[in-house]
């Protein structure tokens, strides 16, 4: 298959089929009962689009200035163990900041030329926002204690003699930013679309 074909392909996908193979990619999901999948991903991908609907505004810079989140730009590539970032936050309590590492934004932005035509393709500021608000997702998580991974049921890791050991799927936090991202910005697909695109222009 060559890579217009399998950008076509991804593009097809639903939500749903994104988020689930978004989650496939966790070292636990293989631990999860294969018949719970469908109502994990339902459920990581509601929770986002909800907290989206009940913000108090749809302007991210908004949002995130009125809880007093600065956003810093960086002009170096994110790496983190050799993992390459867009965005990251800082929670702290003196100060909540998150970084948008503006040359791994801007690499996004040129893959997404080789895809969509002029008109049709998200804009630069676009994907800064899209970014801003997947992270502004993961404060609201801790600020409100409602971390996504463990709205859901915990999965045995390990099993021996009655005793089990469980644990929770942390990528589920990952869906539902995705998702609240695209609510809260009206974006044409799951974010996560774009990091697949992305990946298949290197
Ligand atoms: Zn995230």
């Amino acid at each position: 298959m060559d890579k217009g074909e399998k950008a076509r392909k991804f593009l097809e996908m639903s939500d749903y089929d994104l988020a689930h193979e978004l989650l496939t990619r966790d070292l636990l999901y293989y631990k999860i009962p294969p018949e719970q999948v469908e109502h994990y991903v339902n459920t990581a991908l509601t929770i986002g689009s909800d907290m989206a609907r009940a913000c108090p505004s749809k302007d991210i810079y908004k949002l995130c200035a009125d809880n007093g989140i600065a956003i810093e730009e960086m002009s170096t590539k994110g790496k983190y163990f050799g993992v390459r970032m867009r965005a990251e936050i800082h929670i702290r309590d003196e100060e909540t900041k998150i970084r948008l590492y503006k040359q791994s934004i801007e690499d996004i932005a040129r893959s997404l030329r080789e895809f969509f035509p002029e008109g049709q393709r998200l804009s630069y500021d676009a994907i800064n926002k899209m970014h801003l608000a997947h992270e502004f997702f993961h404060y609201i998580e801790e600020r409100d204690n409602v971390k996504v991974n463990e709205m859901l049921p915990q999965v045995v890791t390990f099993s021996f003699l009655g005793y089990h050991r469980r644990a929770t799927i942390l990528t589920l936090s990952e869906v539902a930013a995705h998702s609240f991202s695209k609510e809260l910005l009206k974006l044409p697909h799951y974010p996560y679309l774009y990091d697949k695109l992305y990946a298949l222009s290197l």
